[in-house]
């Protein structure tokens, strides 16, 4: 159903990008494995082959516009258009510190990365996504981003999804014209790298929500947030 279309992963190397990778690959997407780390993508790869053979890589760090820019110029060579693109990369660097103590080099840190970064990366690849019918844009926020969801020790990282939450609603409005449907999403805490051992949910459930958003979901859905395929509050 979905062959002949392309979605891009930032962060696809592993934890829910990976999962996201692999489910887009079973719907028959031709899939872009952007990593900061060019092995690191490459080895996902790998693994993912056996999924669908259709899968490229990319080097691609959102928090460095020159990454960014190589990555679109190296892609616009590759592929005719871009259908999806999975804005997932992101840190956690919040460990020990509070809204009272944090430095504001901690703070630009994860504001580049985890907010300016989707920006970013959206602007950029937006000449690409344009060339697709329905383009969609999907951001992984977090529950931290939500207004009642907001933690004073986990200062920049709920400040940047807070942002990030902000970003999907103004991008939707400007790209509403172009027919560009961009949408949030919560994965719920998941088992991975950055959400630890303790939590409930596989990477493939924390990916579920992105998956739909690309494939199932009407694209009349724009600038809202979802948890586990439902609208939910900023
Ligand atoms: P992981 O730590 O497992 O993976 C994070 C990914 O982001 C890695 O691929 C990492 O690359 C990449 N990344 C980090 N910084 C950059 C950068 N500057 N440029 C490109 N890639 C970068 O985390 P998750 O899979 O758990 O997180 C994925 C998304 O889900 C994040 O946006 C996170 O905030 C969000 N989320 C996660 C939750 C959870 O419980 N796990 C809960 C709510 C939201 P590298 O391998 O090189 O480090």
């Amino acid at each position: 159903q979905f062959q002949g279309k392309y979605a891009l992963v930032t962060g696809g190397n592993k934890g829910i990008g990976f999962a996201i990778c692999k489910g887009l690959l079973q719907s028959g997407f031709e899939v872009i494995v952007a990593a900061r780390s060019l092995s690191a993508a490459k080895t996902a790869a790998e693994k993912l082959q056996s999924v669908n053979s259709k899968v490229r890589v990319v080097e691609l760090d959102i928090a460095d516009d020159q990454s960014i820019d190589q990555a679109v110029k190296h892609l616009s060579q590759e592929i005719p258009q871009l259908d999806v693109l999975v804005n997932n990369a992101g840190i956690y660097p919040d460990e020990g510190v509070n809204i009272l103590t944090i430095s504001r080099e901690l703070l630009n840190q994860t504001m580049n990365t985890n907010a300016f970064g989707p920006i970013r990366t959206s602007q950029a690849f937006l000449p690409l996504l344009e060339k697709a019918p329905q383009a969609r844009i999907i951001n992984v926020s977090s529950g931290y981003g939500r207004l009642n969801g907001l933690s004073f020790d986990v200062p920049s990282y709920c400040l940047s999804k807070l942002t990030v939450n902000g970003a999907t609603i103004m991008l939707a409005d400007a790209l509403q014209a172009k027919g560009i449907a961009v949408n949030a999403i919560d994965p719920g805490w998941v088992k991975t790298d950055m959400g630890g051992t303790s939590a409930p949910r596989s990477p493939e459930q924390g990916a579920d929500t992105a998956i739909w958003l690309a494939t199932e979901a009407s694209v009349n859905l724009s600038g809202k947030l979802f948890r586990d395929r439902r609208e939910i509050s900023y």
